[in-house]
C-alpha cells in the first residue's frame, strides 16, 4: 500500500469514528477536546457534528486555514503534555487526538504520557479518538465503526 493509499485509509476511519462517536457524544454533557489543531479539518467536521457543544482545541502554533481557527478562549496555545494538564478533572465528552507524527520512536515517547492525560481529561463513559493506539487501564478500546483496518485509528470508551 504507497503512503496515499494509507492516508486515505486513515483518514476514511478518522471520519467514520468522529461521525459515530458525535452522534453518542450529542446525548452526553461535557466538553469536546481537540488534541492537535493542525490545519483545522477535524475541528471543522466536529464543529459541524456538534453545533453548539463547546470545543477547546491545543496545539504548539496555529497553521489551520482561516475557516477552521477556534475563537482564542478556546484555543491553547503551548505543548499538550503541559497545556492539557490544567484541564484535568474537566470531565469532557469527548477528546480527540490526532498528535501521532508516523515515525515509531517518536509516537512511543507519546505513547508514556498522553494515555494517562487522556484518561484524566473524560468522565466516566466518554469517549477518546486517536491516531495512536492509548494502552490505559482507564481506556476500553472499542471496535472502530469503519470498513478500514482496525490499526487506521483507535477508538476507546473511558471505564
Ligand atoms: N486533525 C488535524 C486536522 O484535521 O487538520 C491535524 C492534526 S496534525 C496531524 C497534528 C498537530 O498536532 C500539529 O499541528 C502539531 O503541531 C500538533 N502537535 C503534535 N504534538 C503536539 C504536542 N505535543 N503539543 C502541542 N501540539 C502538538
Amino acid at each position: 500500500m504507497s503512503r496515499l493509499e494509507n492516508f486515505i485509509s486513515r483518514m476514511t476511519a478518522q471520519r467514520d469514528i468522529l461521525d459515530h462517536v458525535c452522534a453518542e457524544v450529542a446525548k452526553m454533557e461535557g466538553l469536546v477536546l481537540e488534541l492537535g489543531l493542525g490545519n483545522g479539518r477535524t475541528f471543522h467536521h466536529l464543529r459541524e457534528r456538534l453545533p453548539g457543544r463547546r470545543i477547546v482545541v491545543f496545539d504548539r502554533e496555529v497553521g489551520a486555514h482561516t475557516s477552521s481557527i477556534p475563537e482564542a478562549e478556546n484555543l491553547v496555545l503551548g505543548e499538550i503534555r503541559e497545556t492539557a494538564r490544567k484541564f484535568i478533572g474537566i470531565e469532557a465528552a469527548l477528546v480527540h487526538a490526532d498528535i501521532g507524527t508516523g515515525y515509531d520512536d517518536r509516537d512511543a515517547v507519546t505513547a508514556t504520557w498522553l494515555p494517562d492525560l487522556i484518561a484524566s481529561l473524560l468522565r466516566v463513559g466518554g469517549f477518546a479518538v486517536s491516531g495512536t493506539p492509548l494502552d490505559h487501564p482507564l481506556l476500553k478500546r472499542l471496535p472502530a465503526p469503519t470498513s478500514e483496518p482496525a490499526d487506521r485509528y483507535f477508538l476507546c470508551k473511558r471505564v
